[in-house]
């Protein structure tokens, strides 16, 4: 396990992933963040494009389950969208619901991906349970703090890309 936050991949997108990135790597269950990663912040319902990226994952095996800090019922609109189990208030990069999470189905962090838009959350979180973590490029920027909280991550960004982009 590493504790330093640089992803383990980087993607523009969630529709950059596809499932034999999991496959490969022997991971089965997905953790998965909501805002900005799978609809940005101004957006309440699942897009066709969202709806059939989630099919593909699942026919492929893959369990998606949405871990999200949102504290209202965004998590709730899309899990239900996408057919998918969901907590929200997930409180991350703390790792106690995440953990809970994952001993409640019985899955081992070894098995499990952390897919979100934010170093110092998703990032984080799945760094410290030990689980394989793709960061993506938030989708969009609706105010300045979020602009400002991408480029206070940009030193994991560059480091990643040093490390795997030469
Ligand atoms: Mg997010």
């Amino acid at each position: 396990m590493s504790f330093w936050p640089v992803p383990d991949v980087m993607k523009d997108n969630i529709y950059q992933i596809a499932p034999r990135m999991f496959k490969n790597r022997g991971i089965n269950f997905i953790l998965l963040d909501v805002d900005n990663t799978i609809a940005p912040y101004t957006v309440s319902e699942a897009s066709p494009r969202l709806i059939a990226w989630v099919k593909t994952m699942k026919e492929a095996g893959l369990e998606l389950f949405i871990l999200s800090n949102n504290k209202g019922n965004r998590p709730a609109v899309f899990a239900e969208e996408l057919g998918l189990e969901y907590v929200n208030k997930a409180w991350k990069p703390f790792t106690k619901i995440a953990k809970e999470v994952l001993s409640e189905k019985g899955i081992n962090p070894a098995n499990t991906a952390v897919i979100g838009d934010q170093i110092y959350t998703d990032t984080c979180c799945g760094k410290w349970i030990g689980a394989f973590t793709v960061l993506v490029h938030p989708i969009e920027f609706s105010n300045i703090w979020l602009k400002l909280r991408y480029w206070l991550e940009f030193p994991f960004r560059l480091t990643y890309k040093w490390r795997f982009e030469k």
